[in-house]
């Protein structure tokens, strides 16, 4: 199928690859020109605006950093919507708001074009290795037409409905569970690192016992290991989700205290030079609060009297 892809960051990259790899003619478009390189030599065209990527297109996947890029090259001059041609589906990959999700699909819709929302769960490797999770949603017949191309970039496609900003509220509640569980455990593995207690053995415990999930065993090793560069998913992508899903908790009314408490961890983080750091660095955040680990001997001894 021809294929358009824009965006060539550490998600985009791997995903324009494997669409190749799946034998598709993809047409690449990245802001910033060098990133474009490795995926030539793999066989893309590269083009050097947005409009050229929709040239004969059946599909053009954006995969941006936020609401504000993804607005400026779909609804930009000679963005994605102008460029389109009708029946062709815009397929987006990136985490956005659900207001922008509806927005986007009242306005193909308007175009007569296509629109499927398709965000994803995976970091860069598993879009490197094709392994990403996909969440869709959109019109039956759009999804259809896009199913090769998904199945290109994933190891599976959950369709949640026929209306594309379903697709975003699930991909936002699961970042704002992963950012929970992040800040948990930077919390528990605080306690037990300042009573002495070798961090790694305790993640060993918590994930071959009731925590075996591949997040407490991924999240767990960076926070254990207190490696945050490079950035996988860098922390203001990462406070970006939790306030799109404080935003779409507003427009439905349902408070999410946590959600609020993981935002003000993000923000600190952030004050504290934090920009470059992958987003599991709030699990670090307890742990300096505490005044770091606990001394040879455990549990530091508190005087009485
Ligand atoms: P990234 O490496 O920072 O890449 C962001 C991309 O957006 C780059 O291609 C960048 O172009 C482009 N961009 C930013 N602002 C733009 C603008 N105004 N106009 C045109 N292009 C613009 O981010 P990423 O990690 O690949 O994430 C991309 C999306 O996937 C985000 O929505 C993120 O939340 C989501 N996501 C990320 C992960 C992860 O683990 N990283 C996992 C799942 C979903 P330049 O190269 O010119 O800067």
């Amino acid at each position: 199928m021809k294929v358009g892809f824009v965006g060539l960051g550490q998600m985009g990259t791997g995903m324009a690859s494997n669409l190749l790899r799946a034998g598709h003619e993809v047409t690449v478009y990245n802001r910033s020109a060098g990133k474009a390189e490795g995926l030539r030599e793999k066989g893309a065209r590269v083009a050097a605006r947005v409009s050229e990527v929709c040239d004969g297109a059946a599909a053009v996947f954006t995969m941006l950093a936020d609401d504000a890029a993804v607005e400026q090259v779909v609804f930009g001059e000679n963005g994605i919507l102008a460029s389109l041609a009708r029946g062709a589906v815009h397929v987006s990959s990136s985490t956005i708001s659900v207001a922008l999700s509806e927005r986007l699909d009242a306005a193909h819709g308007k175009a007569e074009q296509g629109f499927v929302a398709a965000p994803v769960f995976g970091r860069p490797e598993a879009a490197a290795a094709a392994k990403l999770f996909v969440v869709a949603a959109g019109d039956a017949r759009m999804l259809e037409t896009v199913a090769p191309l998904l199945d290109a970039i994933g190891q599976r496609t959950f369709v949640v409905s026929d209306q594309p900003p379903t697709a975003n509220l699930v991909k936002l509640s699961g970042n704002f569970l992963i950012a929970s569980v992040i800040e948990s455990l930077g919390e528990a593995m605080a306690l037990v690192g300042k009573g002495g207690i070798d961090r790694h053995q305790y993640l060993d415990i918590l994930t071959s016992t009731l925590f075996n999930a591949p997040l407490y065993k991924s999240y767990g090793g960076l926070i254990a290991d207190r490696k945050f560069e490079p950035a996988g998913f860098a922390a203001p992508l990462g406070l970006k989700d939790v306030r799109l899903t404080l935003a779409a908790a507003e427009a439905l009314r349902v408070p999410m205290p946590i959600a609020s408490l993981v935002r003000d961890r993000f923000l600190t983080l952030l004050a504290r030079g934090g920009e470059r750091l992958d987003w599991s660095a709030i699990g670090d955040l307890a742990r300096q609060e505490a005044g770091g680990d606990g001394g040879p001997l455990g549990i530091p001894r508190h005087r009485s009297g």
